[in-house]
C-alpha cells in the first residue's frame, strides 16, 4: 500500500469552485483526507502544492484511441471522400499490434494533457485494454459494432464473437480500470434488429453502451427516410435507450429526441473540435442542459481532431456556445468543467471518480498556475496558460514532470510509427 500527501495545495472541485491551503491525502487507491491542517495520520511521500492547484482528472467521453496512427493523415476533405479514401482503407489493413501502439501514443498524450479516464470505441479491443492495464489510466472499452450484410445477424458478427470473450475476462479488470462497453457503431452501419440484439447482451451482462447519433443532417434525415424515426427513435424503439447509454455528437437532433434523451437518462458526449473540423456542425448544448439531458465532453479521435486534450475541448465548447448564442452567460466555467469531469465519470458508470472528494478513487492532476485576481479555473480553463504537473489514477502517479511512469515514450513513438508506415505501405 503507498500514500501521499498534497500540502498546502488548491483544490478545485468538479463543481468550479476552489478551497485554497489544503492539504489532500491519498492512501493506496483512495483519497483519504482532504482538510485545512495537516493529518494526524503519516503518508509515505509528500507534495509541495503551494501555488498549485490539484483537480480530478477529466474524462473523456467520446474517442477511438488507436486512430492517434491517423493523426494529419487525410485533412481539409468532405466526410465522405475523408472516410472512404483515407479512414476506411487504412483500418482495413490495421492489426492488433498497430492498434496496442496506436492505443499507447493516444494514451501518453491524455495522461500528460490530465485525463485519467477515457471511453473508446473500436476493434482489436484486446490490444487497448493491454494499453490501458499497461499504462494505468482508466478506460470503458466499447467493442464497435457494425454491418453491412443483410444475411449476418448480431450473433454471427466477429464483434459478437469478440465480446463474448472480452466480456468475462476483461470487464472490471483491474480493480475496475477496466469496462468493457457494447458499441454500435450507428444506426447508419447497423440494423434495428443488430441493434435490439446489442441491447439484450448489454442488458443480460449489465454493460455500459456507447453509440454515434446524428452526427451529420444527411446521416440524421436519411434515417427518417428510411424509418419514419430519428436516429434517436430507433435507439429507443430497439431497446438501445433503455441501457445506460453514452451518445456520441448530437450535432442534429430534435425537442422529441432530446426528450426522449432526457427520460432514459442517456448522456451526450459533445465532441465540439470534431464536428468543427469535419464541417458536421455544432450541437445544441443548452438546449439539451435546458431538456435534462447529461452532457459530457469527447475528443473524439484524433484523426478528426487532432488533438486528444480536454481542455482545449472544453474551451471550445464554452467559447463556441458563448459565440453562437451572442451571450457570454451561456455555458459558464463552472458549467463546462463539470462536463469535463464528473459528467464523464457518471456516463461511464463510475460514481466513486471524478471529484476531489474523501472516499473517491484518486484521478488526481496537479496544475501550475499563475493566478493574480482571477480564479485557477479560468487560468486552466481560457487562458490555456496552466501547465500539468503531475496526473494521478487510482493514487499511483503515471506523469509527473515530463515524465511517464509506466510507458517508455520514445519506444511507443517509435512503434507507432513504424506500424503507421507499414501500414500505409502495404498493398
Ligand atoms: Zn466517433
Amino acid at each position: 500500500m503507498t500514500s501521499l500527501i498534497f500540502n498546502r495545495v488548491t483544490v478545485l472541485g468538479s463543481d468550479g469552485v476552489c478551497r485554497p491551503d489544503c492539504y489532500v491525502g491519498v492512501r493506496d487507491r483512495h483519497i483519504v483526507y482532504i482538510g485545512d491542517i495537516p493529518p494526524v495520520e503519516r503518508f509515505d511521500e509528500e507534495i509541495d502544492g503551494f501555488g498549485k492547484v490539484l483537480t480530478t482528472g477529466f474524462v473523456n467521453a467520446h474517442t477511438h484511441i488507436a486512430k492517434t496512427l491517423m493523426r494529419g493523415y487525410g485533412e481539409d476533405m468532405l466526410l465522405n471522400d475523408w472516410l472512404f479514401h483515407r479512414i476506411f482503407p487504412f483500418e482495413d489493413k490495421l492489426t492488433s499490434e498497430a492498434v496496442y501502439w496506436g492505443s499507447l501514443l493516444g494514451i501518453a498524450e491524455m495522461l500528460k494533457t490530465g485525463t485519467t479516464s477515457f471511453s473508446d470505441m473500436y476493434f482489436f479491443c484486446e490490444s487497448t485494454v493491454r494499453a490501458v492495464a499497461q499504462s494505468g489510466i482508466k478506460a470503458n472499452i466499447g467493442r464497435g459494432i457494425s454491418c453491412f450484410d443483410e444475411s449476418l445477424r448480431f450473433s454471427d458478427l466477429p464483434a459478437y464473437r469478440e465480446l463474448c470473450e472480452l466480456i468475462p475476462i476483461y470487464h472490471g479488470a483491474n480493480d475496475g480500470r477496466v469496462c468493457i462497453d457494447v458499441a454500435p457503431h450507428a444506426e447508419y452501419t447497423t440494423r434495428p434488429d443488430i441493434l435490439y440484439d446489442a441491447a439484450q447482451l448489454a442488458a443480460k451482462h449489465n454493460l455500459h453502451m456507447q453509440v454515434h447519433v446524428s452526427e451529420t443532417e444527411e446521416e440524421h434525415l436519411a434515417c427518417v427516410g428510411r424509418h419514419g424515426k430519428t436516429p434517436t427513435g430507433v435507439l429507443a424503439e430497439t431497446g438501445v435507450l433503455a441501457q445506460p447509454l453514452t451518445v456520441a455528437h448530437g450535432v442534429y437532433l430534435t425537442d422529441g429526441d432530446r426528450e426522449l434523451l432526457a427520460e432514459h437518462r442517456a448522456t451526450v458526449a459533445h465532441c465540439p473540435k470534431s464536428n468543427l473540423k469535419l464541417g458536421s456542425g455544432v450541437a445544441d448544448i443548452p438546449a439539451l442542459q435546458r431538456a435534462g439531458v447529461a452532457v459530457a465532453i469527447g475528443t473524439d479521435s484524433a484523426a478528426s481532431n487532432n488533438a486528444l486534450n480536454m481542455v482545449e475541448e472544453l474551451r471550445m465548447a464554452a467559447l463556441l456556445q458563448k459565440g453562437l448564442q451572442r451571450d457570454p452567460t451561456v455555458l459558464p466555467a463552472e458549467t463546462v468543467w463539470q462536463t469535463g469531469t464528473r459528467v464523464g465519470a457518471l456516463s461511464q458508470g463510475r460514481k466513486d471518480c471524478g471529484e476531489v472528494a474523501v472516499g473517491y478513487r484518486a484521478d488526481l492532476v496537479l496544475w501550475d498556475t499563475e493566478v493574480l485576481l482571477g480564479s485557477p479555473l479560468s487560468e486552466i480553463l481560457y487562458s490555456g496558460t496552466a501547465k500539468v504537473v503531475l496526473t494521478m489514477v487510482d493514487g499511483k502517479v503515471l506523469y509527473r514532470n515530463g515524465v511517464f511512469t509506466t510507458l517508455d515514450i520514445e519506444k511507443i513513438y517509435h512503434e507507432a510509427k513504424r506500424c503507421a508506415i507499414e501500414i500505409e505501405n502495404r498493398k
